[in-house]
């Protein structure tokens, strides 16, 4: 089996009389989080000019930096993949023109503060405002590191009934922030609350913690996550250098207790813009028996156009990985869309052509190949149960035309029907 490198903290004079206990208490290291320069100069080295920009750059946003990730880092190399998320960048103070504080609408499709409700059958709810450690690259900036704050109970509660009330929902995800900075008791308080609604099927939880602080990941959480399964952990590694011992360790406790984990990849230029490292990273995510499930394109948040990469790059990517690897590697690469229209898949494309009968396809070696559909045969459902069940049917798009539910779908206000309507008034 495949030996990870370990944190070498004790060789950072910071930490090397930290005891053991502490450096592996999660507490210890939320209270040591670099929040400064002077403290952050004791780990790596910074130049004259980059400590004022740096400088420039904290009066705008805040920095936080585990000290487990900053041990990490590489301490004379700025331009180090563990540094490059974690250390704040002038490049933070441009705005871009398509740059925008909420991209993905988060807060304008908001019933309740702290809940998203977007897609027909599922929420995300955001427990939290704080992270143990800020990301350069957040796309929630807008709210992260700016108001540290948990939800208040009253606000919990209020999201809690929002989800009663709408018997649609059956995938909650828990996010934030990071909502294992929450207490284990008070993440409990949220657990408990949605398994005692019914029809909440499936409950998420969206994590950085087995990447910057596995530490997090101790027996008391795991065991508590387990009295209320199914429940899934969404984590978030961008490079393979961030896939340690301590993390491989928190991941394989999670999963010990069948809490099975996705990982959430975010293209980021100079950190995995490239098809060799993501198939690492695919690669060793498998190992620590995390599952790849999305490739995001950067979003249109502002400071973080300097992260961002082509769409082209993305898809370059994805060629690399389908057919070249396996299946279980290959993630779902995305574009979520600005304005709050959901994740939207990209991929090459692997149909050529197609006439009534056949379908021209290639596949990743160029191999071109047919594929010839049967003749006159028409699925011939709607007649069991499931079908019967409205929780089953489409609830809006192009389903509802394949359904045959709907014969169109057009935009409001579409010219030609405003035309009509004052023509006959
Ligand atoms: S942990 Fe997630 S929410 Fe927190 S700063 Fe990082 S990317 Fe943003």
């Amino acid at each position: 089996m495949k030996k990870y490198p370990k944190s070498n903290y004790r060789n950072i004079d910071l930490y090397k009389d930290v005891s053991d206990e502490d450096w592996n208490d999660w507490k210890w290291q939320l209270k040591n989080v670099i929040r400064d320069i002077p403290t952050l100069k004791k780990v790596i080295e910074i130049d004259e000019s980059k400590e004022k920009d740096l400088e420039n750059c904290l009066t705008k946003f805040k920095m936080g930096i585990t000290p487990y990730y900053a041990s990490l880092m590489d301490k004379n190399y700025d331009r180090g993949v563990i540094r490059l998320q974690a250390v704040p960048k002038i490049l933070e103070l441009d705005v871009a023109i398509d740059d925008h504080a909420d991209p993905l609408h988060e807060d304008v499709d908001s019933p309740v503060p702290g809940l998203t409700h977007r897609y027909p059958d599922r929420v995300l709810l955001l427990v939290t405002h704080i992270c143990s450690m800020y990301c350069r690259h957040c796309t929630r900036r807008r709210m992260v590191g700016d108001n540290d704050q948990h939800l208040s109970t009253k606000q919990i509660d209020d999201c809690i009934e929002y989800i009663k009330q709408h018997k649609e929902v059956r995938d909650v995800l828990i996010s934030g922030g990071d909502p294992l900075t929450l207490s284990t008791k008070r993440l409990e308080y949220v657990l408990k609350s949605l398994r005692e609604i019914e029809h909440v099927e499936i409950i998420r939880i969206g994590s950085r913690m087995p990447v910057v602080m596995p530490q997090r990941i101790n027996d008391d959480l795991v065991e508590m996550i387990t009295k209320y399964h199914p429940v899934y952990v969404n984590t978030h590694f961008n490079h393979p250098h961030e896939i340690t011992q301590e993390a491989k360790g928190a991941c394989e406790k999670l999963a010990n207790a069948g809490i099975q984990l996705g990982n959430q990849t975010v293209l980021l230029r100079d950190v995995n813009d490239c098809p060799n490292i993501m198939k690492k990273l695919m690669h060793e995510l498998l190992m620590i028996r995390v599952k790849p499930y999305y490739i995001y394109q950067c979003d249109l948040s502002r400071g973080i156009s300097h992260f961002r990469t082509s769409i082209s790059k993305g898809m370059e990517i994805m060629e690399n990985l389908r057919g070249h690897t396996t299946g279980m590697a290959v993630p779902t690469f995305v574009v979520d869309a600005p304005g709050g229209g959901g994740k939207i898949p990209v991929m090459p494309n692997y149909l050529i052509s197609q006439s009534d009968r056949r379908f021209v396809l290639r596949n990743y070696e160029g191999v071109i190949t047919t594929y010839t559909q049967p003749e006159n045969v028409f699925s011939d459902c709607g007649h069991c149960n499931i079908c019967a069940d409205k929780r089953y049917k489409p609830l809006d798009g192009l389903a509802k035309l394949l359904s045959g539910e709907k014969l169109y779908l057009e935009p409001a206000n579409l010219v030609r029907r405003e035309r009509d309507k004052n023509g006959k008034s």
